[in-house]
């Protein structure tokens, strides 16, 4: 079996180390049109603090380790079209300029996402960037340490916006962060934990500027120097769009059914709406357990897990991707937050009626000091007002409680409610925790309030 894998991130990585575990015997093709295998943009803010010093460890596969396992790699070869009646690809050699047809008899595509472009007057003036792959990190770390760079201007306030944003307020830039919603992170968290957030960053030269829509950029000499919103001007030297991602799917609108975003339809087998042609990642939705529906959430867990699942239904369709709960970390200076699933600020989004408990609480029991660590911790668990179904859940804390955001999902995908939170069995030690879990306090209040 040839089996074809385009794209070398997340998705595309483990598509093709699964098949080479199920089918040793299988020949394959790994494909990626930029010039380096297996960026991966999660590590970028580590790089760009400092943490990770060399751009290129940023990675899982390198081309040698691969091709001692049977796989033939291709890097700056771009597969441009696709003919699934004939079960070929066009690949375009960006080394030599040469073209080619390969035969496939299954191919997985995880091409992924590109930021999207603010669509307004001045977009294409100089250091207007993006944070995504490697090449905008090498660009974006020589602008940290640029003296000439002074004032910052991120616009979105998604996870990538935030880790921009913190990045440049660790390299000393004054940086303004823009969103269209009224929130910071608004996506992710509830008031309770954004407004306390937005006062930390707030105290970290980030200055907030939500509920504001860009009109244009103004610059001189073909360079950016202002961000005018519909309510004010900020000075910028250097421009950060973090304010969504669009589908690496235009050379397929063709060939694939497509959503009206350019999403990739699929089954939950990971099938497209052509035979043996299966599709990963960014580029696709997922099944979505909070809703037994399906949403848009493009995280690397997403795209590893159905790029596992595909490879193992390439044979045989028996394996249906399970649905996940949207989970994710992430930590705004001293603050660690997670989480997943359902907000009361993202419930319209899903045309859900919800309810919520918000519960606050020591990290370690009372009688331990705030110089042994113990600090305060806020979790908030929203479920379903009808059966007590659980929905979603947040955390925060200056300690790293993070993990029972696993919990929540886990819930959430095994359908729980509120009743088998309230009473589960979590440990406690005063190292750790308290006597009841942080979940067992919040499902005990709803049930009260059920
Ligand atoms: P992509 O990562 O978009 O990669 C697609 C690849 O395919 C690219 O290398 C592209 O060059 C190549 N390609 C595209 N078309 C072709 C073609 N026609 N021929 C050949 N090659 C092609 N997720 C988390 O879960 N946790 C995190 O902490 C996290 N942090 C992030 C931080 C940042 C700054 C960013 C930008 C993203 C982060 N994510 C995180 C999201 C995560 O990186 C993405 O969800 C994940 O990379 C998606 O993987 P993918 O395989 O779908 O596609």
């Amino acid at each position: 079996m040839k089996v074809i894998v385009v794209g070398s991130s997340h998705g595309g990585y483990e598509a093709v180390r699964e098949v080479l575990a199920n089918d040793p015997t299988a020949e394959i093709q790994w494909y990626e049109k930029g010039d380096f295998l297996s960026f991966l943009s999660c590590g970028m803010q580590l790089y760009l603090e400092g943490v990770v010093k060399d751009v290129n460890s940023v990675r899982y596969a390198t081309p040698e380790k691969m091709r001692a396992q049977g796989v033939a790699v291709y890097t700056r070869e771009e597969i441009t079209a696709i003919d699934p009646q004939a079960h070929t690809v066009h690949v375009q050699n960006h080394n030599n300029g040469t073209e080619r047809d390969e035969k496939y008899d299954k191919l997985i595509l995880s091409a992924g996402a590109v930021p999207a472009e603010i669509p307004v007057p001045g977009k294409d003036l100089a250091n207007i960037y993006a944070m995504r792959g490697r090449d905008w990190a090498i660009k974006l770390k020589a602008k940290t340490v640029d003296p000439t760079v002074k004032n910052v201007v991120v616009i979105g306030s998604g996870y990538i916006g935030v880790e921009a944003a913190e990045v440049f307020a660790k390299a000393g830039k004054h940086v303004t962060i823009i969103d269209l919603l009224p929130r910071l992170l608004s996506l992710y968290l509830d008031a309770e934990f954004t407004d306390i957030l937005t006062k930390e960053m707030a105290t970290h030269n980030i200055y907030p500027a939500a509920g504001q829509a860009v009109q244009r950029f103004a610059g001189e000499n073909g360079q950016v120097t202002q961000v005018i919103t519909d309510q004010a001007t900020y000075p910028a030297d250097l421009v950060i769009e973090a304010a969504g991602i669009k589908p690496n799917t235009a050379w397929l609108k063709d060939t694939l059914e497509l959503d009206e975003k350019g999403l990739i339809k699929i089954d939950q087998y990971l099938r497209t709406s052509q035979p043996d042609i299966f599709a990963v990642g960014d580029a696709t939705l997922v099944r979505f357990a909070p809703t037994d529906g399906s949403a848009r959430i493009a995280l690397a867990t997403n795209a590893r897990r159905q790029g596992r699942y595909a490879a193992k239904n390439l044979v045989d369709a028996k394996y249906p991707v399970p649905a996940v709960s949207g989970s994710s970390a992430l930590s705004v200076f001293d603050y660690k937050f997670a989480s997943t699933g359902i907000k009361e600020g993202t419930a319209h989004n899903y045309g859900l009626e919800t309810k919520s408990v918000f519960v606050t609480d020591t990290y370690r029991p009372p009688f331990v000091p705030e110089t042994a660590g113990n600090t305060e911790v806020l979790f908030k668990l929203t479920y379903a007002p009808e059966n007590g179904r659980v929905l979603g859940a947040q955390i925060m804390s200056k300690a790293d409680v993070t993990a029972n955001i696993n919990a929540i999902s886990l819930a959430i995908q095994g359908k729980m409610t509120i009743n088998d939170l309230a009473y589960a069995d979590f440990f406690f030690q005063p190292g750790f925790d308290r006597p009841w879990n942080i979940i067992n306090v919040a499902a005990q209040k709803a049930q009260r309030q059920k």
